[in-house]
């Protein structure tokens, strides 16, 4: 191995949106950052999650008010979806942004390795034959897609998300194991390109992890667009067929498609990777940190899908900004995991920050909810969009659950997140004027019926 240089304030392993974050934070303040990437930067959420899918969500918005046109009195069809012209435009997004990124690495002075690393000490990284020294080490080597026992994925009947991603048809049919964000995402493109789709989820609802309200309006909506879905059984074989894939659950029902698609979580890329070696601690495969994102090993910290905190790019951003202000010796406080945004992208938008009713009756007694349907709301009777917000506070206190459905509510959680981050009580919140006609104005709305002065609706 050739002789390590100077030692490099920060190594990084993993350049997804934990470890760059941390690299142009680092380097922002000061610090030597190596970045060691051994696929592309920007890791899944550029490349394989967050951004081709959302690119497919709008291409799919777009399938639907071409569909759907005559309902606004405008005379449109849809002529059918071209696949090819939808990966085009998926991957134009994805190059010009990976573009951007390329060059802001570069300009930040970042020392960017192309390959595969490997810890080999609590303070090094190897390259092949080249080691990298650090005074720290931040690993941030992501997930992957999960399968269950007994199914094989094989790539063309039974895939994942990142096959998905790149089909170059629209399945007639797909049956989708899993009903928790990537699955309901699918489902919902899907579904508008004009594929027949069946979702299973084990657990009872849809989005899981979801207030129950956003869950059933969710299931409601999906109902309307006659997504199927399957709740509360799990699958117990996967067949392939001539024709396509076979499903039965544990509770006797069968189902068949063309294709199968596995989202059923993501587990964290640390096997074989000299975690174990540096005696770091691990459970699950995951490497665990304490709320500064420090493993046990004081050189080493771990950042994003790695570790057990939400799988989520802006969770993995905010953990790797930690580390480097920590690093540089900047004052950092530990994240707020319910203070994270969180949002499921399909249609409808299912958008939440804070508590759901139930962890909040369990960490504050007792609770005051509101809930304002979006049928009161001049601008989604535009978009003729159906939904609600639900706000949940504690009794006489600040509000602490915002959890909202309805086409484009994802875009609102912003406000919310500060509502709920600033503790605001309903009142502060109902004397902020909210612009007229938009959805905003359901988040007002339902703050001004919470502090006992409601103006559209009755409470
Ligand atoms: C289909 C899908 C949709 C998603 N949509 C959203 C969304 O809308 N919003 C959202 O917030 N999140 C979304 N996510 C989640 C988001 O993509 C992840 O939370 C985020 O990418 C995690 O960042 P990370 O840096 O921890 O890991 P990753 O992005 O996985 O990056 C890890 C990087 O490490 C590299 N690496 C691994 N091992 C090595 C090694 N030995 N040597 C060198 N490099 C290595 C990998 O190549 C990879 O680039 C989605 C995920 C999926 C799969």
């Amino acid at each position: 191995m050739s002789a390590p240089t100077q030692p490099a304030d920060l190594v990084i392993l993993g350049g997804g949106s934990g470890g760059y974050a941390a690299a142009l934070r680092g380097a922002e303040l000061g610090l030597s950052v190596v970045l060691i990437e051994k696929d592309k930067v920007g890791g899944t959420c550029l490349h394989r999650g967050c951004i081709p899918t959302k690119a497919l969500l709008h291409a799919a918005e777009v399938a639907d008010s071409a569909r759907e046109g005559e309902q606004f009195g405008v005379k449109t069809s849809l002529a059918g979806i071209d696949m090819a012209g939808v990966n085009d435009y998926k991957g134009g997004v994805t190059a010009k942004l990976y573009k951007g990124l390329q060059g802001l690495i570069k300009s930040r002075k970042i020392t960017y390795v192309e390959g595969e690393g490997k810890l080999v000490s609590p303070t090094a990284v190897a390259v092949g034959d080249t080691t990298y020294e650090g005074k720290h080490v931040l690993l941030a080597t992501g997930s992957y897609a999960r399968s269950l026992p007994g199914i094989e994925i094989n790539g063309t009947s039974v895939i994942t998300s990142d096959q998905a991603l790149e089909l170059e048809r629209v399945p007639s049919s797909v049956i989708i194991l899993g009903g928790g964000v990537i699955g309901c995402e699918f489902a919902s493109v899907w579904k508008s390109f004009g594929a027949d789709v069946t979702i299973i989820e084990g657990l009872p609802h849809l989005v899981p992890l979801e207030d129950e309200s956003s869950s059933k309006l969710l299931e409601r909506a999906y109902r309307r667009r006659k997504i199927d879905f399957s709740l509360g059984s799990r699958v117990s074989k996967v067949t392939t067929t001539e024709d396509g894939v076979s499903v039965e659950l544990e509770n006797g029902k069968s189902f068949e498609a063309e294709i199968v698609l596995v989202a059923v979580g993501r587990g964290p890329v640390s096997q074989g990777l000299g975690y174990e070696e540096a005696g770091l601690t691990m459970e699950r495969g995951f490497v665990m940190v304490d709320e500064y994102m420090q493993t046990n090993v004081p050189t080493i910290s771990a950042v994003g899908d790695l570790v057990p905190t939400l799988q989520l790019a802006h969770v993995g951003f905010g953990e790797g900004i930690l580390v480097a202000e920590r690093l540089a010796g900047l004052p950092v406080v530990p994240i707020d995991y319910a203070g994270v945004p969180r949002v499921t992208y399909s249609e409808p938008e299912v958008a939440s920050v804070g508590l759901t009713e139930a962890q909040a009756k369990e960490k504050h007694g007792e609770v005051e909810v509101l809930t304002y349907d979006l049928g009161g709301n001049g601008k989604s009777q535009i978009l003729k969009t159906q939904g609600a917000v639900k706000l949940v506070r504690a009794k006489d206190g600040p509000v602490v659950g915002v959890h909202m459905v309805g086409s484009r509510v994802g875009e609102l959680v912003a406000e919310a997140q500060l509502i709920y981050n600033w503790e605001a009580l309903p009142d502060e919140v109902a004397s902020l004027i909210h612009p007229h006609p938009t959805q905003s104005e359901a988040l007002g709305e339902a703050h001004m019926a919470l502090a006992g002065k409601p103006l559209h609706s009755h409470s």
